[in-house]
Order: structure tokens, then C-alpha cells, then sequence
């Protein structure tokens, strides 16, 4: 059997699970397409990679992609031997069957290379490391003098002034030469161990468990556990367990919750989840009616959406600021009579103030305003920050938030909420028949990364139906916010 080549991305999917390799390398398809969410990621991380690059006018892009190795290979090399670019995009080497292509590859001044990896994040983490310490192998590898490795991130403490972006300050590298020599060996053994394992005749036997989301959520997850008959109410669902207490659990072969012995220490909302598991009923602790009666009429409903840009869009942020866009507000006057507002920035400039004036005029200086979390609370301070000669209004609307999470967290749970308290497992239960399947748009994430496709989109109608779609899911959750509280009040003591 030919065995594949290790590209970088491959050798971290080995470093995780040899099994991952397996699958990357001949069963790819047993992995979904990226969703929305994923797709954003990628995006936003070619943006990131692009604007990386314009740090160095001038650089050598070797633009042959996968299908071309042996011409990126070969340019590579001629580039590199006429001494004509001081910085190479995209380099392709390849050592001992493992290819790789570096972000950014520059001469230095006092002679030898200097290999960057730009990563779409805000801060150096510990699993870049692997990342650079690969390439280094190979680069060295292939006969190349690379005496410095670094990690390339975006820097949290730059601020766009709305004009230009300043690259320098944008971008910062983050050393991790002596980390990444340090793994040599390492990388050595393990890249013999994944290509022996690939040129095995069957894929190695790995049972899933924790691995398959450290460091990253491995996509062949479903595939693998197709067959794993999950317990009915896992000792998963426990909110909140610690590490060391599911060990304990684990050790005494408990898997179900109901399993659980009395005597076995739990928090308290622990407690309460092991007790409707076991009763198979929904607990109600204290009068859920009358802490609703503290909401002033008339009561309104209120839900932001953000997202937040990798690269700073607007005058005064920073690279992943979170800017809400869009919200939602449903008023209640009488319980027959409810009310729609909401408003969606559309245009490429800055939401806030837009969010700001047409929010103020939503929930008017009366009545309280529901929320499902704090978020709406920190959006509020944030707005307030951002748009300071509307400070004081937006302080009041902050002073009448009823925030309807810890109501449900404190005094009532089902089984079915299956140890979570999003308002995506509560309201099919409390609301039967009301969900968001039928939606386009059903969660935050694909809401945020649906927005930021629609701003980089040129197609006026498909802008269009993305736009309704987030709209859509907006209403529900206000909506869903609205039904949710009459469930409540209609729950007896
Ligand atoms: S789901 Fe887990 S066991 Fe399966 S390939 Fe991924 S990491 Fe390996």
C-alpha cells in the first residue's frame, strides 16, 4: 500500500487520534461538510493570512496549490536559491514523506530563516506549538537553515482608528523557537508512527472518549459513536460536575444519574437533576408566579445578536470585539396583545448607534425588559461605552432588566432539559410544539457567522434572505422568551 503523504494539518490530526489520521487520509467523506460556523472560521482565517502577508510588500506568494506540489516544490526552491525574495508566502518543503507550506518564511538580516504561522486568534496558545514545531522538523529537514519559529496572532490591544489599519500593530509575533526545538524528537517518533500506522493494513482500534475534543472537536464524532448506546440520563447531564467527582463515578462503573447513590456528594442543582432523573418529573422549588408578579407592565422582551470581527471594522475597536447588530424586542401590554419590534444593521458602517437610537425607542422608559442571561446586560454597558451621549438612557434600560435564566435555574427543572438551561432544551419542554427546526438560522454562532457572510457578500439577494433569516431567528427568541414566562406564571407552587 502507497502510504500518504503527512501534510501539516494531517500531523495534527495524527497528534490527536491515529484514527483522525486514518480518516483524513482515506475515508474523508465520513467526516460533514463545515457548517456555517466552520465556514467562517476558514474564512475569517484566509483574511487573516492575507492581511499577514501585506506586512511584507514585495514577498514571493508560491501560488501552486495541493494539486500542484511538484511546481510549488520546485519554486520554492528556485526562489529560494536565486536569492531574490527576502520573504516567501506559502513555501512548499517536503522531508521523510511530510509535506508542509509556511505562512510567511523571511530572511533574516544576520543570515538563516525565520518560519511564521499566522493564526486567526488573539493570543498565543499551547496547541500552536505542535503547529510550528512540524514545520521546523521538515524545513531543517530539507536541508534549510531556519533559525527562528513564530507564531503570528492578531494583537487584543490594537485599536482601529476607522482610517487605516495599521499592520505593525495589528499583528504580533509570538516566539517559540526554544518550545518548538524542544519537540524535534518528538515530532520525529510520532511522524514514524503515523506513517507505519498508515501503511497498516486495517485503521488502528480507537475507542472514542475524551481525545476526541482535545485539542480540537474531532469531525469524524458521529461516525465513531454511530454504534454507542448512550445511557437514557448520562452522568453528563450533571451541570456543573467536577472532573474529579465523574472520575469517582466512573471508577464505581456509574453511568446513569439515576444510578447515583443518596450518600454520593452533589451540589445542590446536582441534587435537584438526580432527583427528577429518578422521580421522572419536573421539580418546582418555591412560587415561580410570584417572583414573575416583580415584572412592571408592560413587559417587553429583549435579545441582541453580535458578532464579532477578527479584524476591526469600525473606528475604536479592537481585533474580536463583540458588536451587536441586531435585536429583537416583543411587548407585552395585556397578555392578549403583543407587539414586534426590531431592527438589523444592513449597511457595512458601524450598528451601535443604529442599534442604540432604535432600541431606545423600542422599549420606551417604562416596564420591565425580560432577557434570557446576562448578555443583554454586558451588550448594554458595551452600547454605552460605544455610544457615550447615550449612556444615561442606555444605563436605564440596563436598571429594568428581569433576567428570566436564573428564575428557571433556581426553581424549576425536567428531566428533559437534559442538565442544560439554554433556552434551546427549555422551551420545547415548557412550550411543547415550539422550537427553532423549523428556522434557517437556529443558533447564535451560525446567526453571527451568517451576518458576516452576508457583509462580505456582493449578491443583493442572497444578502436579502440571509438578513430575513436572521430576522426570523431574532423574533423567535423574544418570542419563545414571551411564551417561556406564561409557562412559568402558569406553573402552581
Ligand atoms: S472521534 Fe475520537 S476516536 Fe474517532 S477519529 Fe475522532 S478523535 Fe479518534
Amino acid at each position: 500500500m502507497r502510504v500518504p503523504t503527512l501534510s501539516k494539518s494531517r500531523y495534527l490530526s495524527g497528534d490527536q487520534c491515529h484514527l483522525r489520521l486514518w480518516y483524513d487520509s482515506y475515508e474523508r467523506d465520513l467526516a460533514p461538510p463545515p457548517d456555517a460556523s466552520l465556514q467562517a472560521v476558514f474564512d475569517t482565517g484566509h483574511e487573516v493570512g492575507r492581511l499577514a502577508c501585506e506586512r511584507h510588500p514585495g514577498g514571493h506568494y508560491v501560488a501552486h496549490d495541493y494539486r500542484h506540489v511538484r511546481d510549488a516544490l520546485e519554486e520554492t526552491r528556485r526562489v529560494i536559491e536565486a536569492g531574490t525574495a527576502s520573504v516567501l508566502f506559502e513555501p512548499a518543503f517536503r522531508h521523510e514523506g511530510v509535506l508542509v507550506r509556511v505562512d510567511i518564511l523571511e530572511r533574516l538580516p544576520g543570515g538563516g530563516w525565520r518560519l511564521g504561522e499566522v493564526k486567526s486568534t488573539a493570543e498565543l496558545k499551547s496547541v500552536h506549538v505542535p503547529d510550528v514545531a512540524v514545520q521546523l522538523w521538515v524545513l531543517r529537514g530539507a536541508g534549510l537553515d531556519v533559525r527562528e519559529a513564530a507564531v503570528v496572532t492578531l494583537n487584543s490591544d490594537y485599536v482601529y482608528d476607522g482610517v487605516r489599519l495599521d499592520l505593525d500593530a495589528l499583528f504580533q509575533n509570538h516566539s517559540v523557537t526554544d518550545e518548538a526545538e524542544a519537540l524535534q524528537e518528538t515530532v520525529y517518533a510520532r511522524v514514524r508512527e503515523m506513517l507505519d500506522m498508515l501503511g497498516g493494513p486495517v485503521a488502528p482500534a480507537i475507542a472514542p472518549g475524551e481525545h476526541c475534543f482535545t485539542p480540537y472537536d474531532c469531525p469524524y464524532y458521529a461516525h465513531c459513536t454511530r454504534d454507542v448506546v448512550w445511557p437514557d440520563h448520562g452522568i453528563g447531564e450533571l451541570p456543573f460536575l467536577h472532573a474529579s467527582r465523574r472520575s469517582r463515578l466512573e471508577e464505581e462503573g456509574i453511568e446513569e444519574i439515576r444510578d447515583i447513590p443518596s450518600e454520593f456528594p452533589l451540589t445542590s442543582l446536582q441534587t435537584i437533576v438526580r432527583q427528577a432523573v429518578q422521580e421522572q418529573r419536573a421539580i418546582v422549588r418555591g412560587d415561580i408566579a410570584s417572583e414573575l408578579a416583580r415584572l412592571a407592565p408592560p413587559a417587553h422582551y429583549l435579545d441582541f445578536e453580535t458578532f464579532k470581527p477578527a479584524i476591526p471594522r469600525y473606528a475604536g475597536t479592537h481585533p474580536f470585539q463583540t458588536i451587536p447588530f441586531q435585536f429583537s424586542v416583543h411587548t407585552e401590554r395585556a397578555e392578549a396583545s403583543l407587539e414586534h419590534t426590531d431592527y438589523l444593521h444592513e449597511y457595512d458602517d458601524d450598528p451601535r448607534p443604529y442599534v442604540v437610537e432604535r432600541l431606545i425607542g423600542a422599549v420606551g422608559t417604562e416596564g420591565s425588559i425580560c432577557t434570557y442571561s446576562h448578555y443583554e446586560r454586558t451588550m448594554l454597558n458595551a452600547l454605552a461605552v460605544a455610544v457615550p451621549d447615550r449612556a444615561e438612557e442606555l444605563t436605564a434600560i440596563s436598571g429594568r432588566l428581569f433576567d428570566l435564566l436564573p428564575v428557571i435555574r433556581k426553581r424549576y427543572y425536567h428531566p428533559e432539559f437534559r442538565g442544560s438551561f439554554s433556552i434551546k432544551n427549555v422551551l420545547p419542554v415548557l412550550v411543547p410544539g415550539m422550537g427553532y427546526g423549523d428556522l434557517e438560522v437556529s443558533d447564535g454562532r451560525t446567526a453571527s457567522a451568517q451576518y458576516m457572510q452576508a457583509l462580505r457578500s456582493t449578491d443583493r439577494r442572497e444578502r436579502q434572505q440571509t438578513f430575513d433569516d436572521l430576522r426570523a431567528y431574532c423574533e423567535r427568541d423574544t418570542l419563545a422568551m414571551v411564551r417561556l414566562r406564561q409557562a412559568l406564571g402558569a406553573i402552581p407552587a
